[in-house]
């Protein structure tokens, strides 16, 4: 039920900020199923993460506390760009003619532009605290990698970044950001480690994958020893659990115009942004709250909309851990669709589990009419999305369109995961004509998928 409101951007004061992040892992269904460790098949323990993350992030992995306290010294950092708006798309609205009302959770305001240093603030915040000197990590659109930059250099950390060759080329002022922050980045596949040589041996124009990437950046930490630590920008649980400030945020926004969203949306690659906005709505989902929770992925890399929920391995080099997750394939290279930060083979095991259970949907959408759904957004709202958010103004502009149909005002929620000023090329692209849609990959899915490891 909806108060009449004027306000567009809904906004928080700093000091009603969320002082904690939401943990789903009490409240999911059944458990998680429990990682393995790729060299001995046995499940993994906290002792065997150690070599890659500090002790705080694998506590918070496994952790079973509803709420975990966000250090006094994050939130002074999270205020550089937090609270975040939630904003009512008017414009959007009225130029679809449609009675629904339309939110987003703008995201984009952050230094790197995204919703990346929500979790690359405290990711560093923990490593430095433990003793590291050094962070390794890929990226595919060079997001997460400039993120980490950023966050990098305001905890005095080295930074190293391997970036997927596809988007190296496509978006080099991404990189010119990172080094800005003091990062050094590499086009992945690389010759520095060893993951890389072998893909470079079977395929020297290898476009790359985040597969790959993450391949190359744990062997580079687990090779370099002690005070070199690997990091993630998505699928683990401790990503997901600093990103829950979006829905948070979000949660009281709503509260405070008196609506509440019937639908939430957001954009999967690894499930970091869908899983921080929704994750707090999923909670009242659990209690009885009647909503529908929906994750869009690429229709180039349908991860969880044709994917099979089954063990896999988080890389393509089989070096991190296997998770049961929605997957296609450890080896899987999905087609260099512009959505770099969508193109990964596989989903966090938090997300995989809620689709499993049917407590969120998922669609898969073609890029062509993305970018469409884009430039509307662009015209209506002003802002530029990043190629990835588009697929959650997508799914937003169709669900509104629907209410158009049937009459119904419902409150429809999306996050605006970033924005897309470093993405322009996709864009020209896209008004000379140039974006096609892919064909579904089955035979590249099938094969791959007859790779995946036997646990259990
Ligand atoms: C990285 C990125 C994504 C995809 O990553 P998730 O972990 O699934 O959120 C989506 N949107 C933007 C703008 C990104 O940078």
């Amino acid at each position: 039920m909806a108060l009449d409101n004027n306000e567009k951007k809904i906004l928080l004061s700093e000091k009603d900020m969320p002082k904690q992040w939401y943990n789903i892992n009490p409240d999911l269904p059944k458990p998680l199923d429990p990682p393995i460790n790729p060299q001995t098949g046995k499940v993994l323990s906290p002792d065997d993460l150690a070599i890659l993350f500090p002790m705080e992030l694998i506590m918070q992995e496994v952790s079973m506390d509803r709420f975990i306290d966000i250090p006094k010294e994050l939130i002074e950092i999270y205020k550089m760009w937090r609270p975040t708006p939630l904003v009512r798309a008017e414009r959007l609205e009225k130029f679809l003619g449609t009675p629904a009302k339309i939110y987003y959770k703008n995201e984009s305001v952050s230094p790197a532009g995204s919703h990346k240093p929500n979790t690359a603030v405290a990711q560093a915040y923990y490593n430095k605290k433990e003793g590291t000197k050094r962070l390794t990590t890929e990226t595919g659109a060079g997001q997460w990698g400039s993120a980490l930059a950023f966050a990098g250099n305001l905890f005095d950390l080295d930074v190293t970044v391997y970036m997927v060759k596809v988007s190296y080329n496509q978006k080099p002022y991404r990189k010119t950001m990172m080094r800005m922050w003091g990062a050094n980045v590499f086009a992945s596949p690389t010759d520095k480690t060893e993951s890389g040589r072998a893909i470079l041996a079977q395929d020297p124009n290898s476009p790359g994958s985040l597969g790959i990437a993450i391949s190359e950046a744990v062997e580079d930490a687990v090779k370099s020893g002690g005070h070199t630590k690997y990091s993630l920008g998505s699928v683990l649980n401790h990503v997901i659990l600093h990103q829950t400030i979006i829905g948070l945020e979000a949660k009281k926004q709503f509260e405070k115009v008196g609506d509440y969203p019937d639908i939430v949306i957001g954009c999967v690659g690894g499930g970091s942004n869908f899983g921080g906005f929704s994750f707090p709505f999923v909670h009242d989902k659990l209690k009885g709250q009647k909503i529908r929770i929906i994750a869009v992925e690429p229709d180039a890399c349908p991860t969880l909309t044709k994917g099979p929920f089954a063990y896999d391995y988080g890389d393509t080099a089989k070096m991190a851990p296997i998770v049961k997750m929605y997957t296609l394939g450890h080896d899987f290279v999905p087609a260099g669709i512009h959505a770099g930060g969508l193109r990964y083979h596989g989903m966090a095991p938090q997300v995989s589990l809620l689709k499993n259970e049917n407590i969120i949907e998922a669609v898969a959408v073609p890029q062509t009419t993305v970018f469409e759904a884009g430039i509307i957004f662009a015209k209506t709202e002003g802002i530029i999305p990043a190629p990835e958010t588009t697929h959650a103004i997508r799914v937003a502009i169709d669900e509104a369109l629907k209410c158009k149909e049937t009459g119904e005002a419902k409150t429809i929620a999306f996050n605006f995961s970033g924005h897309g000023h470093l993405d322009l090329g996709a864009f020209e692209a896209y008004l000379d004509g140039k974006i096609v849609d892919y064909e579904y990959p089955e035979e590249k899915i099938k094969e791959s998928l007859e790779k995946l490891p036997k646990v259990g």
